[in-house]
């Protein structure tokens, strides 16, 4: 564990190195409006921050504070943020803001144990806002941060156990500064970004190389012990791009929970269905009377449980049979441009229609 001499040593390091050679320039940087860093952590938490710019600037412009997120229908936060993954995400964000004007009276409340109590902040999350915002001395510990502490540390075990993790805390707590709790906590952050990365680390422009354990025993490559193998599921799946004769493409509003939740995505059927159940299917499902046209190469999607094989095929719509009361509805191009769609089934129609058909 770290001694206070030598925790202050790392902190202070951490520090300079932040305020000269860190980030300071980023969107969501330079305000203690807690909504807007709020929305930067919680997009930062499975994407990285060149990915996150384009969508954090249209989400904030979409939806400026958290009451005009509150507000928003689902569908239209859906479709902000269609193309990041990890859609629970979205869910959430949507279901804290109502959270925020319902019980707190559209005021983030300032302590991190508050902050971690609203759907879907965690404890590091909870503390970054709380640090950003309100200055408190809160620790963080997201992935980045966890292999800085690893590699630093020399904590040999998986970070994912809860044995590796409690130890990891621990050291984070120990390490918090007196002062300058923002740039310490963002120069953690830019450190696992930028320097400190899981391949090749950079450790000759690291401001904390000289007390390095794992540098100082040549063992970068395999501090922090990586997950232990996992054979992921294979699920299989056959979708099917339904089309009217004027291109209008039929599309699904998916289940508000599971996979893709809440998002419009393609008819999805049993991946061993023949030609004749599939047209049976699609006309309960839908009332069409379908001709099958063909199928594309299929397509792999990693999910985090298991992997999804799709076997795309085409469908023309011959005639309506009668009025379906289902959760589909044939979608203009024009529309299908604005759809929240899953990036996968975005990508696989932009390679059916080119670019101009999808963006
Ligand atoms: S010296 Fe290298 S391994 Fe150690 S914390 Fe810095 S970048 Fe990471």
């Amino acid at each position: 564990m770290a001694r206070s001499s030598s925790a202050g040593a790392f902190a202070g390091r951490v520090i300079r190195w932040q305020r000269a050679h860190g980030r300071r320039d980023l969107p969501w940087q330079g305000g203690r409006d807690p909504y807007r860093i709020w929305v930067s952590e919680v997009m930062l938490q499975q994407t990285q921050v060149a990915a996150a710019i384009p969508y954090y600037l249209r989400f904030v412009h979409r939806f400026p504070d958290v009451r005009a997120l509150a507000v928003a229908p689902a569908a239209d936060v859906m479709a902000a943020w269609a193309g990041l993954g990890y859609y629970t995400r979205a869910r959430n964000l949507h279901r804290c803001a109502q959270f925020v004007v319902e019980r707190h009276g559209g005021e983030f409340p300032r302590s991190v144990r508050a902050l971690s109590e609203l759907p879907g902040i965690g404890r590091s999350t909870a503390a970054a806002i709380a640090a950003f915002a309100f200055g408190a001395r809160a620790a963080i510990l997201d992935g980045n941060v966890k292999r800085v502490l690893a590699r630093h540390f020399g904590v040999a075990g998986y970070p994912g156990t809860a044995a590796v993790e409690r130890q990891l805390w621990t050291l984070a707590e120990e390490l918090l500064p007196g002062d300058g709790i923002e740039a310490y906590t963002q120069g953690l952050m830019d450190l696992g970004a930028t320097l400190c990365v899981r391949t090749r680390p950079r450790c000759g422009a690291c401001p904390v190389a000289r007390s390095c354990v794992a540098l100082a025993q040549g063992r970068t490559a395999e501090l922090p012990a990586p997950r232990p193998a996992r054979v992921r599921p294979l699920r299989h799946a056959t979708v099917v791009i339904i089309r009217d004769d004027d291109g209008a493409t039929l599309l699904e509003t998916r289940p508000p929970t599971g996979i893709w939740g809440g998002l419009v995505s393609l008819p999805e059927f049993d991946a061993d269905a023949s030609d004749q159940a599939l047209r049976t299917s699609i006309a309960d499902r839908y009332e069409f009377d379908v001709v099958l046209e063909g199928s594309l190469p299929h397509v792999r999607h990693e999910f985090s449980h298991y992997s999804l094989v799709m076997q795309p095929r085409l469908a023309r719509i011959r005639r309506a049979l009668g009025a379906s009361d289902c959760a589909a509805r044939l979608v203009g191009r024009d529309a299908l441009r604005e759809s929240a769609l899953p990036a996968p089934i975005r990508r696989l129609l932009q390679q059916v229609d080119g670019d101009a058909g999808v963006r």
